[in-house]
């Protein structure tokens, strides 16, 4: 059955599911309380690398970021035919480098569990190596090579998902300050400052690293707090020196079809602040030019950040609230929000026409973390 459904807050998380849920039928508004994509979403290196960010194991994050890689060919195919919108889309695969033999090691041990999730990576050393990545610091002793992975320009993609979503007659509205959550038991009530008052029969709260605010209203814990990321990139008039997304353990390159190389990124506490330091950014340079030498004669042109949301325990919380029917969540990505997005979008658009998936439904439950009278303050 159709039903109206808002969206509270207009990331890529939030547009994603929006942009599924009217495709499905469902009557859709976002509510956004500055400007669609201006936060993490818009700030985002726009990397699809489940394998490169997940060392641990194959856990339901993995399965989920795994599982969200698949669905990107058709889904962003999707977004640009309805959206009408170019936007850069990129298999180029990736190298995850050692620099010691210890590091190689652990690529090794993490390579054997990936093979197991449909990766066709190796490991690449000496003249392999160096052909993959001609400017790659000799200093660098092995790399992981895993060739399914791929990039979007991110904020191009979330401006192609605000149109798609348009086109599809998603109702959206920008610059609302304080939102207020009036009504969640008979219907869905949210206020705006300026007297104007949304209706439906959901609320699906996608506002990345501000759905915290909402603890106290819906009486449930939810440890979603900031971490800054610090980002830069420099442009390149010649040759690009970077062919793949390289990773190492203290950031990431990525070359981008503009003829930039973006390169991030910091993981600071600080609040709401999205101000760049020097400090932050010297760091990345620093460790830019052990990966590439040719960079340290390069100076950064644009220099952003944006704030991630992260999570007590590193999973998102995506699921309906038991304690709330008409209450969804899909928040706390923390550094996956792009890839997660069209995994995200059809996992929240099917628990709301209620099919169920007991592992997601266990791992990104909303209300693991409790009652809101134990919460605390990041
Ligand atoms: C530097 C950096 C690099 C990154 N690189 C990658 C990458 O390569 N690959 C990847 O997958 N991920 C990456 N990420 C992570 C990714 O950007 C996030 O996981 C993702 O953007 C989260 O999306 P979101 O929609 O939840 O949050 P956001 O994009 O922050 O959107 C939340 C929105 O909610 C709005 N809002 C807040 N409060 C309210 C309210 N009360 N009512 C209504 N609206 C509200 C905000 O204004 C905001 O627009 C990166 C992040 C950073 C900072």
């Amino acid at each position: 059955m159709a039903e109206t459904i808002i969206v509270l807050g207009g990331g890529i998380i939030g547009l994603s599911c929006a942009f599924e849920l009217q495709r499905r039928g469902h009557q859709v508004k976002v509510l956004e309380t500055r400007q669609c994509g201006g936060q993490a979403s818009g700030a985002a290196a726009g990397m699809l690398a489940p394998y490169s960010e997940n060392v641990e194991g194959p856990d339901e994050f993995f399965r989920l970021c795994h599982e969200s890689l698949r669905l990107y060919p058709a889904w962003q195919q999707t977004v640009r035919e309805i959206s009408g919108c170019d936007f850069e889309y990129t298999a180029s695969g990736s190298l995850y480098v050692a620099r010691h033999a210890a590091d190689l090691l652990v690529l090794e041990g993490r390579l054997l569990w990936q093979r197991e999730y449909g990766s066709s990576g190796s490991l690449v050393e000496g003249a392999e190596l160096q052909k993959l990545e001609p400017m790659l610091s000799g200093q660098m002793l092995a790399g992981l090579y895993t060739p399914e992975e791929s990039h979007v320009y991110a904020p191009d993609f979330v401006k192609a998902l605000e149109q798609g979503c348009r086109r599809l007659g998603v109702d959206i509205h920008e610059e609302l300050e304080q939102l207020e959550l009036m009504e969640f038991e008979q219907e869905v009530l949210v206020k705006a400052a300026d007297g104007r008052t949304f209706r439906s029969d959901r609320l699906l709260v996608c506002s990345g690293a501000w759905a915290q605010e909402l603890a106290e209203v819906l009486d449930i814990r939810i440890p979603i707090y900031p971490i800054r990321g610090q980002i830069c990139a420099y442009r390149m008039e010649a040759q690009q020196p970077v062919r793949h997304m390289v990773f190492g353990p203290q950031g990431y390159l990525v070359a981008k079809a503009n003829s930039t190389v973006v390169c991030g990124a910091s993981e600071d506490v600080a609040g709401y602040d999205t101000s760049v330091t020097e400090r932050g950014i010297e760091r990345l340079k620093k460790w830019n030019k052990q990966m590439f030498p040719h960079l340290e004669h390069l100076e950064p042109f644009h220099r952003w950040a944006g704030l991630r949301p992260a999570t007590q325990d590193g999973l998102p919380l995506i699921g309906k609230l038991a304690s709330a029917r008409r209450i969804v969540m899909a928040a706390g990505h923390y550094r996956n929000g792009i890839l997660l997005s069209p995994a995200t979008a059809m996992l929240a658009a099917d628990m709301i026409e209620g099919k169920e998936y007991p592992a997601f439904n266990e791992a990104f439950n909303p209300e693991r973390f409790g009652k809101a009278a134990s919460y605390y303050s990041f």
